[in-house]
């Protein structure tokens, strides 16, 4: 079908490129030889109002690689900085990534269009602007399941292949990611201009930003320290969301922070399989800066360096009588992030009311399952057996079963204060508590069948077993389990470059 007046493949309207020309370049992405489409996301094309049809073709396959820049695109590189595992990094940027344009979708929200490994921009320094098949699939499938967790996150629109090698530990295939995202700001974004002392930009990015993502503070007096405590809510929602599903994103730097309180930029991260509060999986987080039990704190580190950015717009002529604002702000983060998680355990717990001990009720669970290497997924999923039945599942997670029977009796006598029944409770329990999440032995599985033979069966499958990971189905147990211990014992993720 050609493209009309009346239906053009995106209705761009970019506003980052148009209210903020000094904050990106404009660039344009590499040309690529022989783009193939690996995967394409119809129901979020759908979602962003997109021609899906043309889209999914051929005509996509040349959009989504860089070589056809669709109409009403703008590709601009954005600008950012980064604290990366607590050093600071003034110029970090959009080294391999363009930003193409917005759309408004069908819920009226506007949402950022953009490719990773799009090849070279002014931010590459020594790096080639480009991303390989495997991290590429990596993050499609990990953004499609927290997607379908409900937790916050960017997507893949599509996935294509270039038909060109790219070089790393060996050669492997190329590949340019479609991502969306409520924006690409980042923390980082904001520490780019407060480093380098423009004041103006640095206002104008966080004017864009309020408009963008906190309309209702448009008019307050004291809108950039609203804006600071806007941040601090949707990261505390966020990060107590990862916990309850056991996720690590491996690589909280700055600049991998989003101001939407989206999860962005799937590189080393992991979910973890036996419940560890020092679980780590990146090869680079030698120190374990971002374990498990790390994220909160890391979290109000990171709204830390935020707030410094800030200070100089709370108060334009003594920066530092702003500083005790900011750290009120700061300061209240735990008490934030803890009312996220309990409201989140009560839910797990299949609890409505709230009562005093829930939080240690939870917390006393979560160290069983330490002190006995229990899979964090399967523990929390076959509790809810545990609520209505006999829990006969959840007793065999268990090689001592006699601390589990006298938790099992608090919670028992804590669940008879619920106006609920026992099935109601195990029903919302496992609307909760997914069986399927994102193994690491399944995702490398699928990537390895991928990036080996092309095969895209198992990748697939993966992502259609995941986009429901509450519902329980016959036939996909070995989609539910464990890896085997030494797999896991064994396990490294990398960055995505
Ligand atoms: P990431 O690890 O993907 O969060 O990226 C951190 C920084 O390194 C960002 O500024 C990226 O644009 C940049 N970067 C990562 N990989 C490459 C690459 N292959 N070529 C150029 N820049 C890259
Ligand atoms: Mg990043």
């Amino acid at each position: 079908m050609p493209e009309t007046a009346a239906r053009p493949l995106f209705r761009f309207d970019n506003s980052y490129a148009r209210e903020l020309p000094g904050l990106a370049v404009p660039f344009q992405p590499a040309r690529v030889p022989a783009p193939s489409m690996l995967y394409f996301n119809r129901a979020l094309a759908e979602e962003l109002d997109l021609d899906a049809d043309t889209l999914a073709g051929d005509r996509g396959a040349a959009v989504f690689s860089g070589n056809d820049v669709p109409d009403g695109a703008t590709p601009i590189a954005q600008a950012y900085a980064g604290h990366q595992f607590g050093g600071f990094s003034p110029s970090l940027g959009d080294g391999r990534a363009l930003l193409l344009g917005e759309v408004t979708d069908r819920h009226g929200r506007r949402r950022d269009i953009a490719f990773k490994g799009s090849g070279r921009t002014p931010f590459s320094r020594g790096g080639d602007g480009k991303a390989a098949v495997g991290p590429v699939l990596r993050e499609t499938i990990l953004g499609e399941a927290m997607h379908a967790l409900g937790i916050p996150t960017t997507r893949a629109l599509a996935a294509v292949t270039t038909g060109e090698p790219v070089f790393r530990e060996d050669t492997v295939p190329g590949a340019v990611l479609t991502r969306v995202a409520a924006s690409h700001l980042r923390v980082g974004t904001f520490q780019y201009f407060a480093a380098r002392g423009e004041l103006d930009k640095l206002r104008q990015l966080a004017d864009y930003t309020i408009r963008r993502h906190d309309a209702e503070l448009v008019d307050h007096p004291d809108r950039y320290v609203e804006l600071l405590r806007a941040v601090a809510e949707r990261q505390a929602a966020l990060v107590a969301r990862w916990m309850h599903v056991g996720f690590i994103h491996g690589v909280m730097n700055t600049d991998n922070m989003t101001i939407s309180g989206e999860t962005i930029d799937y590189g080393p991260c992991a979910f973890m399989e036996a419940h560890d509060p020092a679980a780590v999986f990146s090869s680079i987080d030698t120190h374990g800066r971002y374990a498990y039990a790390n994220q909160p704190l890391i979290a109000r580190w990171n709204l830390a360096r935020l707030a410094e950015t800030l200070l100089p717009l709370i108060d334009a002529d003594e920066p530092e009588q702003a500083i005790p604002r900011v750290v009120e702000v700061i300061d209240a983060f735990p008490a934030r992030y803890e009312r996220h998680w309990l409201t989140g355990a009560r839910a797990k717990l299949g609890l409505d009311r709230a009562e005093e001990d829930d939080g240690a009720l939870a917390r006393d669970w979560l160290a069983l399952l330490q002190a006995q290497a229990v899979d964090h997924t399967l523990a929390w999923r076959y509790l809810a057996d545990a609520a209505d039945g006999e829990g006969l599942r959840l007793q065999a997670l268990f090689e001592d079963t006699r601390p589990l029977m006298d938790w099992l009796a608090r919670w028992h006598n804590r669940g008879a204060l619920e106006a609920s029944t026992p099935a109601e409770r195990a029903l919302r329990m496992r609307g909760t508590s997914p069986i399927y999440i994102a193994r690491n032995h399944r995702v490398e599985e699928a990537l390895a069948a991928a990036g080996a033979d092309g095969d895209l069966g198992p990748f697939d499958r993966l992502l259609e077993v995941l986009a429901q990971p509450f519902d329980e189905r016959p036939g996909l147990e070995t989609y539910a389990a464990p890896a085997p211990v030494e797999v896991t014992a064994r396990y490294r993720t990398f960055c995505g470059t």
